[in-house]
């Protein structure tokens, strides 16, 4: 997906894969035209490949958690339904999104929130396995792939996470804080044909869940 996208922070490292093979390319120009001297050439082409890597880095990278971006998220997830549709292997996939997290910011101001955020994005690190995929989708919005898990297993590890942060002690500035999350899950199977129809699901097990009372998982049947 070629288009950019900002989440609103105004994120600005969210760099289009577009402009990143112009620079690859430019690159490549540089070291092919300029006059280099050959003793000197290999250090100049590891000092570029490093400035690269660090310029691949942040164009996946949000500013705020250190979590993948959207733009990240929306390749990824794509690529991950069409392995695990072409060769039947279980896919489970999960937003999380922060419980009245509006009140949070009205109520403690938008630096608190940022806090917050920052938290939970390391709550769900340190509950998930290091084999899946997490990304900060939107504002409060995280978006987790479980790859090779079905959804009655993918639940396990959602589930601590949950308590989790019902648990944290979130605290600011001398302000205590408690804070909960809904998640929906959804499942790859054969009734679902897009990578859209995956997310859907989950999205509307989220907002199950956000109806239902919040701080719970719903899972899309
Ligand atoms: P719900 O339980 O239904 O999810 O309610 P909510 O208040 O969490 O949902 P809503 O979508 O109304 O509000 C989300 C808020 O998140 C609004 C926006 O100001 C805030 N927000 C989005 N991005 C950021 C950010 O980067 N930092 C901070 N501090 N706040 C953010
Ligand atoms: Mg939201
Ligand atoms: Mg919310």
């Amino acid at each position: 997906m070629e288009e950019r996208r900002q989440n609103n922070l105004g994120e600005n490292f969210d760099i289009p894969a577009s402009v990143l093979d112009e620079i690859q390319k430019n690159i490549e120009d540089i070291i092919l035209n300029f006059d280099i001297p050959e003793g000197n050439k290999i250090d100049v082409i590891k000092k570029i490949n490093f400035m690269y890597s660090q310029t691949r880095f942040l164009s996946v990278t949000d500013s705020l958690t250190g979590l993948y971006n959207r733009r990240h998220f929306e390749d990824t997830l794509e690529r991950e339904f069409l392995r695990a549709s072409r060769y039947k292997n279980n896919l489970s996939f999960a937003i999380i999104d922060v419980d009245f997290f509006k009140k949070v910011n009205d109520t403690y101001g938008h630096s608190t929130g940022d806090y917050v955020l920052k938290e939970v994005a390391y709550l769900i690190l340190q509950n998930l396995r290091k084999t899946d995929m997490v990304f900060r989708y939107g504002g409060e919005e995280f978006a987790v792939i479980i790859t090779e898990t079905p959804k009655e297993k993918a639940i396990v590890p959602l589930e601590r996470l949950r308590k989790a942060v019902e648990e944290y002690p979130f605290s600011y500035n001398g302000q205590d804080i408690k804070i909960t999350i809904s998640i929906g899950i959804s499942e790859v199977c054969e009734n679902i044909t897009t990578v859209h129809q995956l997310f859907d699901d989950a999205d509307r097990a989220l907002y199950k869940a956000k109806e239902n009372g919040r701080n719970q998982i719903q899972i899309n049947l």
